[in-house]
């Protein structure tokens, strides 16, 4: 068995494929929503013989898929994607990205009773919201998995790299209202401590490094513009490169609202409105294992450094298991941001096709040196063991 007979393999699968992610796009559905799509996942890794566990950790949407050779070997993990985005549908080429992460992992099953091993596939829901991979990581769903590997289309072949940590935070002022012009006097500005708090925020972001990311709305500012606000709200992001420093950016931003609302004469809550999403760290072992396969298939992935600025729950599955997070291009040459119509439109082209089928060659062959090279694995499992993770 050599890894050149999943080109026969995969190319097999094309209309399947093509299918999946076709019918998804036409069926797009929101985070937590995507019932439609996790079924259609579902029903085609039953229809390759694999086990499946949907519902899965509680979440209607999501799903574990196994294929387990018998046989002594690693196992490799593939993550699905499969939430659109409100109004333009999956813009974020979602119904692509799943379709090629199952596809790697059937493709790769039909080979594992040959060499050994197990294929897992996770359905994971509401990627663009408050991603399910956070819980997976969170409990013991990659303990028995050797490697995780998602990727992205994208309008470039992109090498897995950094993202940035993300934490999501509210802050509510509570304060007291009076006639702003009759008896101001007897009021307790709500407002005053939100906008003390941006104020305290933006004097303090000169002391924080340059990967730092704070930004922030007032949600709620207030009802009348004669009366004195007795409440507000505000949402802020905070992000950074790592995890542990993010703590330090998070605490500049919980003490500016803790001295705006001192100075306001409010009471102040705060809480976190959606999950945490930690930074990505990339395997690099791992990553070079991909980028090499992707040259013999005639991709030339590109280094991009630290520019992504976006934040993924991959991050979270990277901090409990060798992990990559790649992207590849089906825009055929043309710039195109994501989170668009036109990057939606560029997941229905012959190029497109293409390239999501080469992927999925790829992430397959990817998988099968994982399997059957014991000391690539090593080598993975020594580099990740060596990183500095979450405290
Ligand atoms: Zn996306
Ligand atoms: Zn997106």
């Amino acid at each position: 068995m050599s890894k050149e007979q999943l080109h026969e393999i995969v190319s097999e699968m094309r209309e399947e494929l093509q299918g999946l992610s076709d019918y998804i796009y036409e069926n797009p559905e929101l985070g937590l929503n995507e019932y439609k799509s996790s079924q259609a996942h579902v029903d085609l890794l039953r229809k390759h013989g694999f086990d499946v566990e949907y519902p899965y950790l509680g979440f209607d949407t999501a799903f574990k898929a196994t294929f387990d050779s018998g046989k002594e070997g690693p196992t490799v993990a593939y993550l699905s994607e499969y939430d659109a985005l409100p109004g333009i549908g999956h813009g974020c080429g979602h119904n692509m990205l799943g379709t090629v992460d199952t596809g790697a992992g059937i493709a790769l099953s039909k080979v594992v009773g040959e060499v050994g091993g197990r294929v897992v596939v996770l359905g994971t829901p509401a990627e663009e919201t408050d991603g399910v991979k956070v819980d997976m990581a969170n409990v013991d769903t990659f303990d028995d998995v050797d490697v995780a590997l998602c990727t992205h289309p994208s309008d470039q072949n992109l090498m897995s790299n950094v993202s940035l940590a993300m934490e999501a935070l509210e802050f509510e002022f509570f304060g007291k209202t009076a006639h702003a012009a009759g008896a101001p006097w007897e009021g307790i500005n709500a407002l005053d401590a939100a906008i003390n708090m941006f104020n305290m925020v933006n004097a303090g972001r000169q002391q924080l490094r340059p990967d730092a990311r704070v930004h922030g709305i007032i949600v709620e500012g207030g009802v009348a513009a004669n009366i004195i606000p007795e409440y507000t709200r505000v949402q802020f992001y905070v992000r950074s490169l790592d995890i542990n420093y993010l703590q330090k950016v998070k605490d500049m931003v919980i003490r500016s609202a803790e001295a705006a609302s001192s100075a306001a004469g409010t009471t102040m809550k705060f809480r976190n409105f959606e999950k945490t999403y930690y930074n990505m760290i990339t395997n690099q072992k791992l990553s070079d294992t991909y980028n090499a396969n992707a040259a013999d298939l005639g991709i030339e992935m590109i280094d991009a450094g630290e520019d992504l600025s976006g934040s993924i729950d991959m991050g979270n599955v990277s901090q409990v298991v060798p992990s990559i997070h790649s992207y590849y291009e089906i825009t055929d040459g043309v710039p195109t941001a994501g989170h668009t119509v036109e990057f939606r439109e560029a997941t229905r082209t012959e190029f497109g096709y293409k390239a999501m089928m080469r992927t999925v060659e790829i992430l397959a062959r990817t998988g099968f040196d994982v399997i059957t090279k014991p000391e690539l694995l090593a080598e993975i499992n020594e580099e990740f063991n060596k990183i500095e993770k979450v405290n």
